[in-house]
């Protein structure tokens, strides 16, 4: 029997984007026949880059990447994954704290909208790795340099003249 075709939505702030997203993405395009990389516009209240930035730097990080879209939505998560014919919602897990939100947005996900979540746990390396904790650590002047692609680290040195590199 064929096996159906499909899409998942790994949707995020990702202001900005850090390497534990970017484990997430690598390892969920193996799972899936095509990824949709969700920019929620409207996610976060007082975001460092705009989500037409946050975008174009994961849009330069991914050129070429096989079967991984860049997109950016408003709204409800289950209502954009559902214009784009999603099947599955795909995040991430680093810790007991994402498990207990995580849980209670994908019941509430599978509730409203019948839509499954799929999770992936961090990988060692980037479990402790935020978009918060790199805006606070950069807005101070440490090097975030390793947990973060180079494209977004020289945007941070931009934003943040203190940075060193
Ligand atoms: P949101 O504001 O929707 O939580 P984020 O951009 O912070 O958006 O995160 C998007 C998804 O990526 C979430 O499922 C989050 O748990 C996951 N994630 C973030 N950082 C990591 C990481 N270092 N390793 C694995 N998953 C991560």
């Amino acid at each position: 029997m064929k096996r159906k075709f499909t899409r998942a939505v790994f949707p995020g702030s990702f202001d900005p984007i850090t390497n534990g997203h970017l484990d997430v993405i690598e390892r969920g395009r193996l799972l899936f026949d095509e990824l949709i990389v969700a920019v929620g516009r409207s996610a976060i209240k007082d975001p460092l880059f705009t989500p037409e930035e946050r975008v174009e730097m994961i849009h330069k990080i991914l050129a070429g990447t096989p079967r991984v879209i860049v997109e950016s939505f408003d709204g409800l998560t289950v209502e954009y994954a559902r214009k784009r014919r999603a099947d599955v919602i795909l995040r991430g897990l680093r810790s007991l704290t994402d498990v207990q939100y995580e849980f209670k947005l994908a019941m509430t996900n599978r509730a409203v909208a019948g839509i499954e979540t799929i999770f992936v746990m961090a990988s060692a390396e980037y479990g402790f790795t935020s978009s918060a904790l790199i805006r606070e650590v950069a807005s101070l002047g440490g090097d975030v340099s390793n947990i973060v692609p180079a494209i977004v680290y020289d945007r941070l040195k931009k934003r943040f003249k203190k940075l060193k590199g």
